[in-house]
């Protein structure tokens, strides 16, 4: 079992802004969903957990490791798939593969081979792995993303963002692939895609403004909100009157017209109709009107 424990994490960068206000958080193995609007902090928390920049105070360790202490011990336990997956011009799967082993150390060319021959099969891109990286799918590209990530058996595997740009299909390919390798590690799925996490992960958080606003199951989240939300078709010129009258959590086109979903202790009754709160009801509430649900 392995244990990602991080105590009181702050970040300001030098414009001012706050991107983590003293997080603290404790991660074992398998999938968790990190959830957060843009701007919440997420990759913030991501490249300092991947010891890529330095946070102003706090710790992290992972088992025994003391993260910033010892950060190329970390490195060594470490699969990071960054928002933006770099990816060489004119070079094939295998020789993209091949180079970032030898970066981490797998030095043996017998061993080096049979890694990567490993990887690419995993990905399930074996059959393209003489053809050009560039000019692979979005979700061809988050692959081989994820079969570097997994050179040298990572215990704790980052990635920041991973689904934004694929298509449904490679989406779901992508799932299964990340659904597998997270059975025996630390995964951390960063991610401002509700189905992500829900698709996904066991544990989860949810981050707004650099803080951690949530932190448990999607199921009990979801549980915490039974009875609570009440939905509604409302003309688009009285959403001003809605907000100011009713804990509004989402307001989504459903045909053209603003479906309104809220957060109430009472049946508001007013046309309201109570629903069976989701995920994304959970994620809007944390987001939208934290101070309403703590
Ligand atoms: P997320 O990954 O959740 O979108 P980020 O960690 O990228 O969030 O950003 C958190 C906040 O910090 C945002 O307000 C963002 O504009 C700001 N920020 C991120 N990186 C920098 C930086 N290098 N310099 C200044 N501000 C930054």
């Amino acid at each position: 079992m392995h244990k990602l424990t991080i105590n009181n994490l702050t970040k300001t960068y030098p414009n001012g802004v706050k991107a983590l206000d003293n997080i603290s958080i404790e991660i074992t193995n398998g999938m968790f969903g990190l959830l957060g609007p843009n701007g919440a902090g997420k990759s913030s928390l991501m490249r300092t957990l991947a010891t890529l920049q330095e946070a102003d105070s706090g710790t992290a360790t992972l088992n025994d490791i003391d993260i910033f202490k010892q950060p190329n011990e970390l490195r060594k336990v470490l699969g990071y798939l960054p928002q933006e997956f770099g990816v060489y011009p004119r070079i094939t799967a295998e020789q993209l593969l091949d180079h970032l082993a030898i970066l981490k150390g797998v030095t043996n060319t017998k061993e080096r081979k049979e890694l990567v021959n490993y990887l690419l099969d995993k990905v399930n891109l074996y059959e393209k792995r003489n053809k050009s990286v560039k000019g692979f799918s979005g979700g061809m590209k988050q692959r081989v993303g994820i079969a570097q990530a997994l050179i040298g058996n990572p215990k704790l595997i980052i990635v920041d963002e991973p689904t934004a740009g694929l298509d449904p299909g490679e989406r779901n390919r992508f799932y299964n692939l990340l659904a597998e390798v997270g059975q025996e590690v630390i995964v951390i799925l960063s991610t401002h895609i509700v189905d992500d996490v829900r698709e996904l992960c066991t544990k989860m958080a949810i981050m707004n403004l650099g803080n951690i606003v949530y932190q448990g199951t999607p199921q009990n989240a979801i549980d915490d909100l039974n009875g609570k939300i009440y939905q509604k078709m409302v003309p688009r010129e009285a959403l001003q009157n809605y907000a100011d009258n009713y804990a509004v959590i989402s307001n989504k086109m459903v045909g053209g017209q603003p479906l309104i979903h809220i957060y109430s202790d009472v049946h508001p009754n007013e046309g309201f109709e109570p629903i069976a709160p989701n995920l994304e009801d959970v994620f809007f509430s944390k987001i939208n009107i934290k101070n309403v649900l703590v």
